[in-house]
């Protein structure tokens, strides 16, 4: 694999590989685009079955930070890290204070935060070392926990699904199937069921599943069916991959739209949905609710004035604005599915901040 090529591929500005043999820390830190602003992204913990891997990986999901920033409309721009190894072996205060001095070395053109295998205890070791990382519960700037606002952004984005799909504009005796009752699929079913929804739920995790379903009344199902139910919106917070050519044909769902990154195994999925008159609410621009937070965060702590929920949430509400606007431009160019219309936007964004930069 030619790093160069690969980068060249897609316009990645850098990529950056450290290294700490007293701590077994290997970790790759790729920055896609900083047009928008110093590129922000979580550190994944990830024994990956080879470097190759781990470097797609991680260049693949810098890249989607970008086009999450410029359709969420904020200033930052797309960068990610992986950290490579065992997570249950190599996890240590000293190797996250040497992840962070190595974050720190870059001078604020990457902004970490959790992702798969981190958490808020490692970010608390890794603030030791650099400012440049964001959402540490307990922190003092609302704890910092995105999920909630991811959840309320989801549900802003399904409502403006609504009346393109469904020929209604309330969640009320709405079917809605959610697979993964988490952080964020917990948040967004108590508020589908303030509003109404008839809520079947699935989790791997029993005990989870048992829990919310008393809360919001909703029925359980086993996780293998959870696609295929007969309802008008299927939300998919668990998992990345899971619109693929063995699940596609099973969704009855009108409306897909839910936290998990990377849904569409394939770009092509999001054009067979399409094809099947289901209406698909892009990934990234439907979850983009905690990296908006996190925009709040980072902009609270720069300049001394207190984080403000309230511009937060006013900001994900357009979220819902967002999607209207892709609806209506595929409903304008029929041959154009969601996901080629929301990277669209975020493509015209950048191309637009990139000439006013050149003037
Ligand atoms: P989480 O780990 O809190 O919840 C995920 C839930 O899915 C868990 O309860 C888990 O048991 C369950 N699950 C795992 N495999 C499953 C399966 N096969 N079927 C059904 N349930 C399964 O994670 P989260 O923070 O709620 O995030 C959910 C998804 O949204 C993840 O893919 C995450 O990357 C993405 N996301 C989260 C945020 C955020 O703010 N937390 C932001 C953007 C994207």
């Amino acid at each position: 694999m030619s790093i160069f090529s690969e980068m060249m591929e897609h316009h990645h500005q850098t990529t950056h590989f450290f290294c700490h043999k007293p701590t077994g820390l290997k970790c790759i830190i790729s920055i896609h685009d900083t047009t928008l602003g110093p590129a922000l992204g979580g550190c994944r913990f990830v024994n990956y079955p080879s470097e190759q891997y781990a470097l797609k990986d991680v260049m693949r999901l810098s890249r989607g930070m970008t086009y999450k920033s410029a359709v969420a409309d904020v200033p930052f721009g797309g960068g990610k890290s992986v950290i490579i190894g065992d997570h249950t072996h190599l996890r240590s205060r000293e190797l996250f204070r040497v992840f962070g001095a190595f974050v720190h070395s870059l001078g604020g053109q990457y902004i970490t935060s959790v992702d798969m295998n981190t958490t808020v205890q490692d970010l608390k070791w890794v603030k030791e070392t650099t400012p440049y990382v964001t959402w540490i519960e307990g922190d003092d700037v609302d704890g910092g926990n995105p999920s909630p606002m991811t959840g309320y952004g989801v549900y802003c984005g399904l409502k403006s699904s609504l009346k393109y799909q469904l020929d209604t504009d309330s969640f009320q005796g709405v079917r809605i199937a959610v697979q993964g009752v988490g952080a964020v699929g917990t948040a967004l079913c108590e508020l589908l069921h303030a509003d109404g929804a008839e809520l079947i739920i699935s989790d791997t995790h029993n005990k989870r599943a048992q829990h919310v379903a008393e809360r919001f009344q909703a029925k359980i199902v086993d996780t293998h069916e959870v696609m295929s139910q007969d309802v008008d919106i299927f939300c998919p917070c668990a998992l990345g991959g899971i619109i693929n050519d063995d699940t596609i044909h099973q969704i009855k769902a009108k409306v897909i739209g839910g936290a998990a990154n990377n849904q569409l195994l394939d770009d092509r999925h999001g054009e067979m949905l399409k094809d099947r008159g289901i209406l698909y609410c892009p990934d990234y621009v439907i979850n983009a609710g905690g990296l908006i937070k996190a925009y709040y965060i980072v902009r609270s702590s720069q300049s001394d004035t207190p984080y403000d929920d309230h511009k937060a949430k006013e900001h994900t509400t357009r979220i819902g604005q967002t999607l209207d606007t892709i609806f209506e431009i595929c409903a304008q160019d029929k041959k154009m599915a969601p996901h080629q219309a929301a990277s669209l936007i975020a493509r015209n964004k950048l191309d637009e901040i990139r000439k006013q930069n050149l003037t």
